[in-house]
């Protein structure tokens, strides 16, 4: 026997159409690309958003079309978000850090249409027009006075001139809650990359579990800044969650820096934030450095890459931020897991639940996860018994754009990272496949090392990798950036190590580095560490 409740399609069209009719005047803040910055409400980009819609319909887009963005995070690339999945086309939010060819190569995977480009990257552009010959129209993301006076793109058109000739009367489409919203390809360290494709579904479920108080919770009293890209698995859901929910949102565009985010957030009374680690590493020190911390910023969610304790504890203790740690990927949606403390955590010493609070956390309602060994038989939740983590839920991906068929274990997602799970269902990373060190048979965890290097006062960066051993097949070796105008030696550092991991653990050599090589979504390049570095320990 079926329910007799309404089978209402989950589309993402009715989130802008809630946040017009129930927030219209909350704000939208937007850092343009040319300096200033930009502020309307959500009545304003419903309003526009139709019209995109519509200027876009003009240009041939139609169901399943895709259209490609290639921005920072500002009010257009917003509307780009709800006009195009709105009218049941794909939005391909790309990665602007992309080499050329890459770059080409996802648009043509992609088999993009239309382009919108902020005018950072018309030179990207046009580098990769002569590649990308299915592209009917490369749409520079401003007005007609910031257009320029020549381009070497034949069929360059101003966003503003293309909205400027629609009203605004539009119905959005309903369609099947199933339908394609967005596609976003994984970093792909190796190999090109592949292509993850949202549904409407997935992503409003996904803005759901989002929305929960141990993940961002978000209301309609918060004003959220997402720093992590719009082109990072849909800036992690926050642009549809924040008008689920009626947040004021404020959007950085290019300006990153700890100084400009910091005076963002004062300026606009920001209360929570989202991004990757080293984006918090750069606010920190400026925040260290003026001698000052956020009156209104109160909570972050940080993933992508292993939060360093030392920094969670720094932004709880001398900035009053409480760092939630999360743990996701490109595959699933992203978020997987959060890191918020259970109720009888509140009675351990601060040293236990710091510890706990730099794990990467519990299930989110809707994924469930297990560890299995290297047979694909599950291991105990014991909080030791470390495996390959196995995601399963639907926000996960069943299988990439265009066919490519992960390897499915029974029905679960192998995700290429280590974890242990323990008796509360926390989760901790201690690797990726592909990172673990394997030292005489046995396994290092290089993050757990990474976090123990992290609280040295002296450094500001820390990566360690596997580097061939005559005698041991791998042993690690860190690689580490110093804070400016700070002195440590290798010794001293090896000292501090002793205290905190297993002797056999310890690094065999410690390089200082000016900086760590850094990918677009802001993880550290091991691949080109271990093959700078291959042949340190040869000689010993
Ligand atoms: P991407 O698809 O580019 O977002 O990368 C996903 C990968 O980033 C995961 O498989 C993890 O290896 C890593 N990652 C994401 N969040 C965390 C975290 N909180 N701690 C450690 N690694 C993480």
């Amino acid at each position: 026997m079926f329910g007799l409740m309404m089978d209402r399609p989950l589309l993402l069209s009715s989130l802008v159409e809630h946040a017009e009719q129930q927030f219209p005047d909350v704000e939208i803040v937007s850092r343009e690309t040319h300096g200033p910055l930009f502020r309307y409400t959500y009545r304003e980009l419903a309003a526009r958003s139709r019209r995109l819609a519509k200027a876009l319909a003009a240009l041939g887009v139609a169901r399943g079309t895709r259209v490609a963005t290639v921005a920072w995070n500002n009010h257009r690339h917003l509307e780009a978000y709800f006009a195009v999945s709105g009218s049941g086309a794909v939005l391909h939010t790309c990665n602007p850090r992309l080499h050329p060819e890459q770059l080409a190569y996802i648009l043509n995977h992609a088999e993009d249409q239309v382009v919108l480009l902020d005018s950072t990257f018309l030179p990207l552009a046009e580098a990769v027009a002569p590649l990308c010959p299915g592209v009917t129209a490369w749409v520079l993301m401003t007005d007609a006075g910031q257009m320029p006076l020549q381009s070497k793109l034949a069929n360059l058109l101003c966003y503003e001139t293309l909205l400027d000739g629609q009203d605004d009367v539009f119905a959005w489409p309903e369609f099947d809650e199933r339908t394609a919203s967005s596609l976003c390809f994984t970093s792909g360290t190796t190999g090109n990359p592949k292509g993850v494709l949202y549904s409407h579904r997935s992503t409003m479920l996904h803005s759901f579990a989002l929305s929960l108080p141990d993940t961002l919770s978000l209301s309609a009293r918060d004003c959220v800044l997402p720093v992590v890209p719009m082109f990072h698995v849909n800036a992690w859901g926050i642009p549809y969650a924040a008008p689920m929910n009626g947040c004021k949102l404020v959007l950085p565009g290019p300006k990153l820096d700890g100084a400009s985010l910091f005076e963002l957030m004062e300026s606009e009374g920001v209360t929570c934030s989202a991004g990757v680690p080293t984006i918090w590493l750069g606010l920190a020190q400026y925040m260290e450095a003026e001698g000052v911390k956020p009156a209104t910023m109160h909570r972050s969610v940080v993933g992508g890459s292993a939060m360093p304790q030392s920094l969670i504890r720094d932004f709880d203790q001398k900035f009053g931020v409480e760092v939630r740690h999360c743990w996701g990927m490109t595959e699933t949606s992203p978020l997987g897991t959060q890191g918020a403390p259970l109720g009888k955590h509140a009675a351990l010493p601060v040293d236990q639940q710091y510890a706990l609070r730099s794990k990467q956390g519990r299930a989110v309602f809707g994924v469930q996860l297990k560890v299995v060994d290297a047979n694909g038989q599950d291991l105990p939740r014991d909080g030791q018994s470390a495996g390959e983590l196995l995601v399963r839920g639907p926000w996960i991906m069943s299988e990439y754009f265009k066919g490519e068929k992960p390897a499915l274990q029974g029905g679960w997602f192998p995700t290429g990272d280590i974890a242990t799970i323990d008796t509360d269902g926390i989760m901790q990373i201690t690797d990726r496949v592909k990172d673990v060190i394997k030292s005489g048979g046995e396994w290092i965890s290089s993050i757990d090392l990474e976090n123990a290097a992290m609280g040295h006062p002296a450094l500001a960066m820390a990566a360690v990798i596997g580097v061939k051993h005559p005698k041991w097949d791998e042993r690690p070796v860190l690689c580490a950036v110093k804070k400016p105008g700070q002195e440590v030696d290798k010794a001293a550092v090896l000292d501090f190590l002793g205290n905190k991991v297993a002797r056999w653990w310890l690094p065999d050599e410690v390089i200082f580095v000016d900086s760590l090589p850094m990918g677009a979504t802001g993880k550290v390049q091991k691949m080109d560490l271990r093959r700078k570095y291959a042949d340190v320990l040869m000689s010993k």
